[in-house]
């Protein structure tokens, strides 16, 4: 059985803490390896490390750290299959889709190259007689950074490219789940230049967390994950004095209006539904036709396509659409929930459970589930599924279909599929989410842009990459100055002659 390792001051080294967890492959159901979980010793001593090789780093300018991300950016391209595999063979998505995880990461470092810009402070030089003002970025010291399974190459580039180019150094600790992604990512970081220490690669599970948020050198906590850990380490962070920016779950709507184009309509809430088992924050999950003849028409259209769907291992080619959730009790739950969205009365349209993969009877593989007539009092309407169902809650009029997004507890991100302008329009500037399609089903902004969703989907409040990021990693720090050969005697404001 392969024995996973850290990654501490530019090396993989081995656990001491005794306790492990099972990396499954989740297309065979067989555990593939173990990942040790770091005890609060462990913890406390690779914190110390990363606070010895911080100021240093601090110091060098961020032309040169911005160049580590060049290079890093380069090997990144150079490596795209080889950890794209890494994340297909832990997280069991597609290898298109992985190819996709691996490269939303790149573009965020990408931006990273441009960081000296972004660190730039401000300056005002008429402050009053002989008075300066001038702004400037700091690094914050040691970050850390707390990521989910379902994007494991482009969650911890989000976190790490940020904290790092601005002169901080991380201790990132990536989901248990699918942990090598992060450390292949650190060793590309290594070859690209970055100093030792600097990044450090921490596995485990509650007890790793807490003893970051408890651990004193530790200033900021950037952590992406289910609602109830979010609200949780947010809290615990921010009472410990620390910044803290903690991304949560979501239930992502789409409104189909009546003039609507439905074919295109269907397939993107095919692909946004069901890509990637439906285990994306972005995920659409809840479809909302409005009127009852856009909902008929849609759900025939709807069923053809979903029918098609080939679901199967990463393994069996390009063409699979989706492969298996990630554990044995993801799959149980999710199966769970829609036998509750039987009981409670919603029309199962299309049936997901006891799908049988022939040959990977074990794996962790859900069919395609599509439900009609869900109300908001239904547990798949008010949980987060996180696999691939998709939920019709029918509307009356685009009134109630807003309405009901704006009182839904999450707000990552929505859609609206249209032909009117004024309805777009006005969507966009109403609704409570916090990133918004418009005949786009997964809006997920560009890298220059910033990443964040509303209500019980973010607490904090500034958003991941772009401006918020160099934001987030940076404290700034305001001066006043002021040089008396700028004032005559008795306080009258002259300037020098220049003759
Ligand atoms: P999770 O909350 O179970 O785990 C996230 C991280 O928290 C992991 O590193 C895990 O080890 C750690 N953790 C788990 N339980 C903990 C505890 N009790 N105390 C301290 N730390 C704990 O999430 P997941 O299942 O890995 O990821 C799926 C969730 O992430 C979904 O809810 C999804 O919507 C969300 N997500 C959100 C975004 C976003 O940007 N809003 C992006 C991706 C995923």
């Amino acid at each position: 059985m392969q024995e996973l390792t850290h990654y501490v001051n530019g090396e993989k080294v081995a656990g001491t803490s005794g306790r492990f967890a099972d990396v499954f492959n989740p297309a065979t159901g067989e555990v593939q390896a173990k990942v040790p979980l770091a005890s609060k010793d462990e913890i406390d001593a690779i914190i110390a490390k990363a606070a010895e090789a911080q100021p240093a780093w601090a110091a060098t300018n961020p032309q040169r750290r911005a160049r580590v991300m060049m290079r890093f950016a380069d090997l990144i391209n150079q490596n795209m299959d080889q950890l794209a595999e890494l994340v297909s063979r832990e997280h069991g998505k597609t290898l298109p889709d992985a190819r996709g995880d691996v490269q939303r990461g790149l573009e965020v470092v990408e931006v990273c190259m441009g960081a000296p810009h972004m660190l730039k402070g401000e300056f005002m030089d008429s402050g009053g007689p002989g008075i300066d003002l001038y702004s400037m970025r700091q690094p914050l010291g040691v970050v850390a950074g707390i990521t989910p399974f379902n994007f494991p190459a482009m969650i911890p580039l989000w976190k790490m490219a940020p904290a790092l180019v601005s002169g901080n150094a991380m201790i990132l600790k990536p989901s248990e789940r699918c942990p090598s992604t992060s450390i292949m990512l650190a060793e590309l970081l290594k070859e690209a230049g970055l100093p030792d220490g600097l990044l450090q690669v921490v596995n485990g599970d509650k007890e790793a967390v807490d003893a970051i948020l408890d651990n004193e050198t530790i200033q900021a906590v950037g952590f992406v994950g289910s609602t109830p850990i979010a609200q949780y380490i947010y809290g615990r962070a921010a009472t410990n004095g620390k910044r803290a920016q903690c991304f949560g779950g979501a239930k992502n709507h789409m409104i189909i209006m009546p003039d609507a184009d439905l074919d295109k309509a269907a397939d993107a809430l095919v692909g946004a539904g069901y890509g990637a088992a439906g285990e994306r924050c972005m995920a659409i999950s809840v479809a909302v036709p409005v009127g009852e003849e856009t909902a008929d028409k849609l759900i025939e259209k709807l069923v053809p396509r979903i029918e098609k769907l080939k679901v199967g291992p990463y393994t069996a080619g390009e063409d699979v659409d989706y492969g298996p959730v990630i554990t044995a009790a993801a799959k149980a739950r999710i199966e769970g929930l829609i036998d509750s969205g039987v009981e409670q009365g919603a029309k199962l349209v299309l049936d997901g459970r006891g799908f049988q993969m022939q040959g990977y009877e074990n794996g962790f593989f859900v069919g395609p589930s599509l439900f009609d007539n869900v109300t908001p009092d239904m547990e798949i309407y008010k949980e987060e599924i996180f696999g691939p169902v998709l939920s019709t809650v029918r509307a009356k009029s685009y009134d109630e279909a807003l309405n009901l997004i704006m009182k839904n507890q999450y707000g990552n991100g929505t859609s609206i599929y249209t032909a009117d302008g004024d309805t777009a329009r006005d969507f966009a500037s109403k609704v409570n989410v916090g990133m918004v399609g418009i005949n786009f089903p997964i809006p997920v902004p560009l890298s220059y842009f910033t990443f964040g969703g509303w209500k019980k989907s973010a607490f904090g409040d500034l958003n991941q990459y772009g401006p918020d990021a160099f934001r987030f990693y940076t404290k700034t720090k305001t001066v006043t100055a002021r040089w008396f050969s700028g004032i005559k005697e008795g306080g009258e404001f002259a300037f020098k002659q220049m003759d």
